[in-house]
């Protein structure tokens, strides 16, 4: 069965291009969205590099309004200038619209070149605290001092998510990573409320917990035996680094940034300046972040079918970009995939 029409009414998403490589990806992306049978009206927003000149500012008010009036974004890798004062539109973002979780799920994909080929890993990271929070300043001239920030609600708040994550999506297990043996009070707060929240799962979810150190060298030497991570802030950003490595690097790692009343939809990796304007770009990472917002929308078979549409290409290898040994642009990947989910994932091509 080809992609059918499921949704009658257009969903209004903002669409947010992004510098470099970005406004390629987005448009590969939001032709890819548009095959899979949910009907989507985007309004395009501008924000980075461009908005500099224009506005004054690389996230110009209007981009929020656009995100809170229509409650998700897909959003292509924006660059963070630097040493301009300007701060990151990225962290921004996620402060200005409350996005406390990042999801970023990690799967080997056939054709993808990596250790394993079996990973099947969520990590869910906090997104608005710890040494992210900000807080640092000099002691002296020759001493600099970041303050870690954790918090009881913002712990409990996104264990929640990952177990919430684990009952709606089938997942088996939850595991929080921390370094509790050092930082007693704060990783030990993080640790004290995944305890707290995973009292409530008992017997529906196994919950355990890892210190971060071990947990790096059990992911590389026995990722198999994980299923769900839930992490502080910085945590999160190295480990999800290292399940992206694993399962072939960041041509392949989508992600969303997930809040109370917005979310926004983007992948692992940047803006990749120097292959900007060259339609040589992956876009299959922007396009699984995609596939997470149909299924953050409520379209988890038209989420599945976008997903084995991009596997089936991958694995058949014929039309896929550079980094994948092939010698297809971004459109022609793109173009793979819609034609892919015309004659429906799984049949023969
Ligand atoms: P990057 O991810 O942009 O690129 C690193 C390298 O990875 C590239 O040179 C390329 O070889 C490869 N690569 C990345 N994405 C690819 C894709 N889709 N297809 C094929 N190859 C790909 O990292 P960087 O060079 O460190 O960062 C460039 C800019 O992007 C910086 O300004 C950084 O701040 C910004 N950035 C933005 C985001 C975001 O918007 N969420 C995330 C990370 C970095």
């Amino acid at each position: 069965m080809g992609a059918a029409r499921i949704a009658a009414m257009a969903h209004r998403v903002t669409l947010i291009p992004g510098d470099g490589i970005g406004p390629e990806l987005a448009e590969a992306t939001r032709r890819v969205l548009d095959a899979s049978g949910v009907q989507f009206e985007w309004e395009v927003v501008d924000a980075g590099e461009a908005t500099i000149a224009s506005h004054g500012t690389p996230l110009p008010d209007e981009v929020l309004d656009s995100i809170r009036r229509n409650g998700v974004a897909l959003k292509g890798p924006i660059t963070t200038p630097v040493g301009s004062g300007f701060r990151s539109v990225n962290v921004t973002l996620r402060q200005a619209l409350g996005l406390y979780a990042n999801l970023r799920p990690a799967r080997s994909m056939n054709g993808v070149q990596s250790r394993y080929d079996d990973i099947d890993l969520i990590i869910v990271r906090e997104n608005t605290e710890d040494l992210y929070a900000g807080i640092e300043h000099m002691v002296g001239r020759d001493a600099a001092e970041s303050i870690k920030i954790i918090t009881r609600a913002a712990s409990e708040r996104i264990a929640r998510f990952a177990f919430e994550y684990a009952v709606a999506n089938g997942r088996r297990k939850v595991t929080a990573v921390h370094k509790a043996n050092i930082m007693k009070l704060s990783d030990g707060l993080f640790l004290e409320a995944c305890r707290t929240v995973a009292a409530g799962y008992e017997g529906r979810i196994e919950f355990e917990d890892r210190i971060v150190d071990n947990m790096c060298m059990q992911l590389v030497q026995k990722p198999d035996l994980y299923d769900v991570l839930v992490l502080p802030n910085l945590y999160g950003d190295i480990v999800s680094d290292l399940a992206a490595g694993l399962v072939g690097g960041l041509g392949v790692a989508p992600g969303a940034n997930i809040g109370e009343s917005g979310a926004v939809f983007e992948a692992v990796h940047g803006s990749a300046p120097k292959y900007a304007g060259q339609n040589k770009a992956n876009p299959t990472a922007l396009m699984l972040s995609g596939a997470l917002m149909l299924r953050h929308l409520g379209y988890p078979e038209a989420a599945a079918g976008v997903e084995a549409a991009i596997r089936d290409v991958i694995a058949e290898g014929k039309r896929v970009t550079y980094d994948l040994g092939g010698s297809a642009g971004t459109s022609e990947f793109a173009d793979a995939v819609i034609d892919r989910l015309a004659v429906g994932a799984g049949a023969p091509a």
